[in-house]
């Protein structure tokens, strides 16, 4: 068997690095799309449960060979198909190093550097997307769980103001918490109301308009309507399919009027705010009390990344504290990574961000985020122009959606042809995007969110869809004579 730093074990190192470095290189020249399917490589990886070891360096190669046909080319730069991040390559080295080095990021005593990233981290988010600097930061696995951690410091504000002690008491028999909140809001919104107890059938539903931004005189009314008690508005910055803001500066003036917490679920949108050009759509959004966004997607860190970001501390902790006779106390005044998040154990997830932002420096982010609002306005432009395209949304952003179909074809005809031209698209093997469900028929959904995409990847993918509409056309049209 093998001994610790054995040549088996620096072997192995090696063949991952060198398998990872040349993934990378080949990204931008291979088609995003996986090669083999989930059944093939269900057969690829199955095999016996292993009886006895095997030579590390062995296991690594095979696990390289193995895996590579059915990896999807997220960090691509012709992925557009989520809203999925470039995993950059200062993130990539940084997460290789914090493997190796196993920290396990509980306690500032425990793991000195990584809970020394995360403080200096929170401070440079503040700064990049221009929050207040007294906020409190949890470096979570994803916006998922930052909506959960941010609702769950509003559900302890709300009931606390109204004397009730949630976290020593429990929901049952608590005064009831009224939700608002918009109609496009995220499904992680509905998940996290789930795991808070708060159901998530049992909020208020604010219209919204045909770019799916919340309706202000609809929220206006709400809030006039509901009686006064625990409130909790929940609004978005950056709507999953067209990227469209919430009215925030009339939500801010709302608040002047009305008592309640504010969250923003801003998972890639509130990085319109690292970009002078695009800050103004989040404009007033500083006013509310808790935001959500992800390290996973604009900022490009590898998975997984989020960040719960609570104006009130003492409410961020106060729903996340752990306690416990075996972990030392940080002291007074030194930020303990364990009390702004649900877990104990995790993954040292400061490393990797200080080394994107430091790498790209706040001018980096904010050429990323410029280049991919421009690039969709690009992307729409180019294949908005062919007829039986129609590109839906106003594109403030970095989202794009789209609908095949000639004036002549009705709706659902229309809903059919998008699926066909999406899977044109998808075989055509030059970008990857997909279909997504928008106020109640079929979309195709373009993303831009890959630090690698530049304009002539937007241009050879825009001539792609256009070729692939074209092809799905003519079919049609013959199968008509
Ligand atoms: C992606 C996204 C989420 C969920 O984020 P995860 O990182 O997948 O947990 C929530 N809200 C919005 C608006 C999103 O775009």
């Amino acid at each position: 068997m093998d001994t610790p730093g054995s040549q088996d074990d620096l072997k192995a190192l090696e063949i991952a690095h060198r398998n990872a470095t040349d993934y990378l290189a080949g990204l931008p020249h291979r088609p995003p799309k996986p090669r083999a399917s989930y059944a093939d490589q269900c057969e690829a990886f199955d095999e016996d449960l292993p009886k006895s070891p095997s030579p590390i360096s062995d296991v690594i190669a095979e696990l390289a060979n193995k895996a590579g046909p059915g990896l999807m080319g997220m960090a691509s730069p012709t992925f557009f198909r989520w809203v999925i991040g470039g995993s950059h390559p200062a993130g990539v080295a940084a997460e290789w190093l914090t493997s190796a080095w196993g920290q396990n990021t509980g306690n500032p005593d425990a793991t000195p550097s990584a809970a020394a990233a995360e403080t200096v981290v929170s401070r440079w988010l503040l700064e990049i997307l221009d929050l207040p600097r007294e906020s409190s930061v949890g470096f979570v696995t994803g916006a998922t769980m930052a909506n959960f951690v941010c609702l769950a410091a509003a559900r302890h504000q709300v009931l606390s103001e109204a004397g009730w002690d949630v976290e020593a008491k429990g929901l049952v028999g608590s005064p009831r918490i009224e939700i608002i909140v918009g109609e496009e809001a995220h499904a992680s919104i509905q998940s996290a109301l789930r795991y808070l107890g708060l159901g998530n059938r049992t909020a208020t539903i604010i219209p919204s308009d045909d770019q799916g931004s919340m309706d202000t005189e609809g929220l206006k009314r709400a809030l006039k309507e509901s009686p006064s008690g625990p409130k909790i508005v929940i609004t978005q910055a950056g709507q999953i399919n067209t990227g469209a803001f919430d009215p925030f500066s009339e939500i801010a003036t709302l608040r002047r009027e009305h008592e309640f917490w504010w969250h923003v679920d801003g998972a890639f949108g509130l990085w319109a705010r690292a970009n002078p050009e695009s800050k103004s759509l989040a404009e007033g959004i500083e006013l509310a009390d808790s935001w959500a966004t992800d390290g996973h997607k604009w900022m490009q860190t590898p998975y997984d990344c989020g960040y719960a970001i609570v104006k009130h501390e003492a409410a961020h902790r106060r729903s996340m504290s752990i306690e416990a006779s075996y972990l030392p106390e940080a002291e007074a005044g030194i930020r303990d990574p364990a009390q702004y998040v649900p877990e104990l154990s995790r993954r040292a997830r400061g490393f990797a961000s200080w080394a994107i932002i430091k790498s790209l420096g706040r001018e980096g982010i904010s050429e990323i985020v410029g280049r991919h609002c421009r690039l969709a306005k690009r992307f729409a432009d180019m294949i908005g122009q062919e007829d039986g395209i129609s590109v839906l949304n106003t594109v403030v952003i970095n989202q794009v959606i789209v609908r095949f179909g000639l004036p002549e074809h009705d709706v659902d005809t229309k809903d059919s042809l998008t699926q066909e031209t999406i899977k044109a698209i998808q075989d055509h093997d030059v970008c990857y995007l997909g279909g997504s469900v928008w106020k109640g028929r079929w979309v195709m959904r373009i993303s831009i969110v890959s630090w690698r995409t530049q304009e002539a990847d937007v241009d050879r993918s825009a001539a792609s869809i256009i070729d692939s509409w074209r092809k799905v056309r003519s079919v049609g049209e013959l199968e008509k004579q």
